[in-house]
């Protein structure tokens, strides 16, 4: 089955009680037993329930992988994922993640003994050097948010497996139609799925997919136990934007090219960062194990003050948080998604006071062109 096909189709039945075609949504806490320890396989809706199931199915078959689990937004998944720790235990993480994995890991796991270490991953030999006794998870992010950074996936897959170390991808700006980290050996894949698996900016969601099955049982022990699961109606909404996931992220991509092409004649931007530019560090890593660059691009406008006027004077680009929408969405990472980032680190990492970031909508192309063209011209 292609992908597309897939998007639409895979772990979707008809309702088997009316003929529904879409999944309905099941609002209900419980389900009613035929006799004690009988029931048609859902028991509570924190343990299970059907509108959820039905989008870990699908979202395991667009992985590639064989278990799906979701969970009430993305910080939710990695903190599941970080709750197969135990104190004392070692993380090496991508030096420049989101910036919410960087709070939930240093401000707020650091306190439970759990150590983590951000390291650029762009070069498995850092990862390597960077393992000690007490590590136990890699925590990749690829492309990294926002310079948008690229991991070998089937580097990073092989060290782990050698190491026993669990491999873990965060997906988000990739999405399945774009990379599929399992394919290489990764063992888990996290997304978060308010950003372009739901596509519309109208739900919060996270999802995590992988094969081990040993693994499986405990992050469904966790899910269950924690109670971060995704509510029944935003898995409904997220299994509606994945229907057309293949169509929005091709337009994404088509869209990104354009922007990156005229950015990169500006005179006021210093510099884009985008893997689909040839001139992207990683570029030929990109090409190898992604099937298109996506709709991010971050781009510097060397100072503080000009980001900030810049960001004053667009019109259809919408300053805010978050990404993956099907409007376009622009932000200044180092004042907003990276704030809880300290001022040194964020230099290191690349993420300077004039850098914006863009993730790119289906609008009609000239017209997001034409935006970033005037509020330029005001810099
Ligand atoms: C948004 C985001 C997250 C966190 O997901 P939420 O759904 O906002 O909790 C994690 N990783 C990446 C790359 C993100 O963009």
């Amino acid at each position: 089955m292609g992908f597309s096909t897939k998007a639409v189709h895979a772990g979707i039945e008809p309702d088997p009680s009316t003929g529904s075609i879409m999944t309905p949504v099941f609002l209900t806490s419980t389900y009613v037993q035929q006799e004690l320890g009988k029931h048609e396989g859902y028991a509570y809706s924190r343990i299970s329930n059907p509108t959820r199931t039905v989008l870990e199915r699908n979202i395991a078959a667009l992985e590639n992988g064989k278990h799906g689990l979701a969970f009430a937004s993305g910080m939710a998944a990695e903190a599941a994922i970080f709750q197969l720790l135990k104190a004392g235990d070692h993380v090496i993480v991508s030096r420049n993640v989101y910036g919410g994995t960087y709070r939930l890991a240093k401000l707020v796991l650091g306190a439970y003994n759990l150590h983590f270490e951000f390291v650029d991953t762009t070069d498995v030999v850092n990862i390597t050097a960077a393992i000690k006794p007490q590590t136990r998870i890699v925590f990749v992010e690829t492309p990294t948010n926002p310079t948008m950074e690229i991991t070998d996936l089937a580097a990073v897959a092989k060290l782990c497996k050698s190491r026993k170390l669990i491999s873990v991808v965060d997906n988000t700006f990739a999405t399945p139609y774009l990379q599929n980290p399992l394919d290489f050996g990764i063992d888990i894949v996290i997304h978060s799925a308010t950003k372009y698996l739901n596509g519309h900016s109208d739900m919060l969601g996270g999802l995590i997919v992988l094969n081990d099955k040993r693994l499986t049982e405990r992050l469904r022990f966790i899910q269950k136990s924690v109670g971060a699961i995704l509510s029944p109606f935003e898995a409904w909404m997220c299994l509606r934007g994945i229907k057309t996931l293949a169509l929005r992220m091709a337009r994404h991509d088509i869209n990104a090219m354009e922007v990156t092409a005229f950015l990169s004649t500006q005179r006021k931007v210093k510099k884009v960062h985008y893997p689909g530019l040839v001139s992207h560090p990683h570029h030929r890593l990109a090409t190898k194990q992604m099937r298109g660059f996506g709709g991010m691009i971050a781009f510097d406008l060397g100072s503080l003050q000009n980001a900030k006027r810049f960001l004053k004077s667009v019109r259809l680009c919408a300053l805010a948080e978050s990404l993956g929408g099907v409007e376009t969405l622009i932000s200044h990472p180092a004042t907003m998604t990276h704030a809880s980032v300290p001022p040194e680190e964020r230099q290191r990492i690349g993420v300077t006071d004039g850098l914006v970031r863009l993730s790119v909508g289906i609008e009609d192309v000239e017209d997001i062109i034409a935006d970033l063209k005037q509020a330029l011209a005001k810099v």
